[in-house]
Order: structure tokens, then C-alpha cells, then sequence
């Protein structure tokens, strides 16, 4: 029997129990899964950020901590961990990013909006260019930055990328010099983890190498922005817009400027969703790995801190 405990919040567990005991049972595991299983009995933790637990050293014998996010910044640096954490990555995930990031960037670059919201009843035809004259760059190619820019990239957006190591992507134009990447690019997609490297990423300087009036969407974490630098370069015009799914605090404060910027979508944290259908196979797969020997998948690396 192997003793899985469900560390994320209360609350998420009506949404993940039958998903995750059918995964197992799918998996061919036999396994205990609870809320509540004394600590050195404890064999895999399912964690999810914001869980009441934050103390890994009684769990002696535990093989690894399944985060149920993509991201791992409230967990990587938690010095109490010394086992293998694995972050969240499965079909269902990138599906729903790939389809958020490719709704805003065709919203921005076919200038939607101006139809949609305003209808000035006068007959202003200005229609916008065709993508392959538009150049978007995703920094951050990763599971789902790559997925999004090969998205963009079969529309037929001039699409650029860019990330730590070389990559080889069909379509996509990568980098590993952001100057490059971001010059002249007529809209940006934030797609890189939150680590020390990439603070304010975005900043006065790299929103200077941007084209006039160019559109960002920042599905990635809010400190991948400096607020008051985004809010210069949409106020300059050096910026069209900015779609904004992710924020230093979250929720995003009422009353914060962000919410009534006229060029400022605020989305709640909702680009892509983990699934709790879809997560629970990964988890039970990752287990079924480790049990049989197989390394762990998505395994984080906690010295890069993604
Ligand atoms: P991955 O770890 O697969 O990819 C991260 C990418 O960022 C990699 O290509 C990596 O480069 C690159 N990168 C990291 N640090 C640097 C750096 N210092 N310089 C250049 N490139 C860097 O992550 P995912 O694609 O799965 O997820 C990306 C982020 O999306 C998550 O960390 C999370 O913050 C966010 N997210 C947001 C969601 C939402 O609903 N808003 C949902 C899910 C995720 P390399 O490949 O060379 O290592």
C-alpha cells in the first residue's frame, strides 16, 4: 500500500479525490490517498501553493512532493524539503494556455477591440496587418511557451523565442539573447518562471526595444513585470496594451491602478488551469514511475529554482 497524502488546500480536495483514486486505480496502484496520514507514514505529498503545510521534516520517508501548479515558487526555496519535487505538466494545462495566449494575441493584433467595445458609428475602415508582418516573441520556452509560439508561429506570426539554452523549434526564430528576441517585436508573451533571474524582466529598458506600440500578455508571474515601468511605457504609447493574467499579489488589490488602466486587461489567474482529471494521470503516472524505478518526470531543478 503506498501512502499518498493530499497537502494542498482543504478545499481542493472534493474537486481532486475521485479524479486522483480513479487515476491510481487506472494507474494499477494500490494506494491510501487522504487528508490526514501520520507523518513518517507518508510515502508522496500532493502540494499546492498557499497548503497549511510547510514543515517537510517529519516526513521521513517520503519520495517525493507532486506540486499540483506548473510554477513551484512558494515551495522551491522551502528549506525543510531535501526530496525530488515535480512540477505540474500535462496535456490539458498547455491545451488551455495555448488557447489563452493565442485568443489575446489575435484580440491585440487584430485590434478586436475597437469593434467590439466601441462602435463610433462612423465608417473608418484601418485594417491591421497580416501576422507574418508582426513579429511576437514568447520569452520562455519551455512545456507551454514553446507550445503557445508553435501555436502563433501556424497562424503564421513572424514568431520568436527565446529562453536559457539553445532550442530547436519548427517555425519559431529562438534566442538565448533577449535583446535580439525582443527588438522590434510587435507583442510579447511572458512565459518564463519566477526566479531571481527573471525579476523584472520587463523593464523600462527592454520595453524600449519593442516596436511602437506593442501589445504584452503576461500568463508567466507578476514580478516578471516592474509595474511602474509598464505603466510609463502604456502611458508613453510605447505600449498598445498590456493583457495581464498574473500579479504580485493575487487576488490583484482593489483600487490597484491596474484595474482601471484603459489599456490594461486584468484576467484572475485564469489563463490555463490545472484539471484536476487530467493532473491526477500525471500524478499517478509519476508514482507508478518511481515505483517501478523509473525516474520521476518534471523533476524541478531546485538550484535554477524551475
Ligand atoms: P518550463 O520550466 O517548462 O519553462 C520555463 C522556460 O523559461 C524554459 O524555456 C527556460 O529556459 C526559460 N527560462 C527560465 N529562466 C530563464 C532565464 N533566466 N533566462 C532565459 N530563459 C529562462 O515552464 P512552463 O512552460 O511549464 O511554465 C512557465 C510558467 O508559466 C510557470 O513557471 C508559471 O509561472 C506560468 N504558469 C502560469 C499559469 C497561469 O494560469 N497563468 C498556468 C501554468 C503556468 P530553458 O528551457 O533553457 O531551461
Amino acid at each position: 500500500m503506498i501512502n499518498v497524502l493530499f497537502a494542498a488546500r482543504p478545499e481542493r480536495w472534493p474537486l481532486y479525490e475521485t479524479p486522483l483514486t480513479e487515476a491510481f486505480a487506472e494507474a494499477g496502484l494500490q494506494v491510501h490517498l487522504a487528508t490526514d496520514i501520520p507523518a513518517e507514514m507518508v510515502d508522496y505529498i500532493i502540494y499546492a501553493p498557499n497548503s497549511p503545510l510547510q514543515d517537510f521534516t517529519p516526513y521521513t520517508r517520503a519520495k517525493a512532493v507532486l506540486n499540483l501548479w506548473a510554477g513551484v515558487e512558494g515551495i522551491v526555496n522551502n528549506p525543510t524539503l531535501h526530496i525530488p519535487l515535480c512540477r505540474m505538466v500535462d496535456m490539458a494545462l498547455t491545451q488551455g494556455m495555448v488557447e489563452w495566449v493565442t485568443g489575446h494575441v489575435l484580440r491585440h493584433h487584430l485590434g478586436m477591440d475597437a469593434h467590439i467595445l466601441a462602435q463610433p458609428g462612423e465608417w473608418a475602415p484601418k485594417a491591421p496587418p497580416v501576422a507574418w508582418d508582426r513579429k511576437v516573441t514568447v520569452l520562455g520556452l519551455g512545456e507551454l511557451g514553446t507550445a503557445c509560439a508553435q501555436s502563433l508561429a501556424r497562424i503564421g506570426f513572424d514568431t520568436h523565442g527565446w529562453a536559457r539554452s539553445e532550442k530547436t523549434v519548427e517555425g519559431v526564430t529562438c534566442h538565448t539573447d533577449l535583446s535580439e528576441a525582443l527588438t522590434g517585436a510587435g507583442g510579447v508573451v511572458l512565459l518564463l518562471p519566477d526566479t531571481p533571474a527573471t525579476t523584472q524582466i520587463m523593464n523600462a529598458g527592454t520595453f524600449a526595444k519593442l516596436a511602437p506600440g506593442a501589445f504584452l500578455l503576461n500568463p508567466g508571474r507578476g514580478p516578471l513585470i516592474d509595474d511602474d515601468a509598464l505603466l510609463d511605457a502604456l502611458n508613453s504609447g510605447q505600449l498598445s496594451h498590456a493583457t495581464l493574467d498574473t500579479f504580485r499579489t493575487e487576488p490583484l488589490p482593489q483600487g490597484h491602478p491596474f484595474w482601471h488602466h484603459a489599456g490594461i486587461t486584468v484576467t484572475p489567474h485564469i489563463a490555463s488551469e490545472t484539471r484536476p482529471k487530467w493532473s491526477a494521470r500525471t500524478i499517478a503516472d509519476n508514482i507508478r514511475r518511481n515505483e517501478s524505478g523509473a525516474p520521476l518526470l518534471h523533476l524541478v531543478d531546485r538550484s535554477r529554482g524551475y
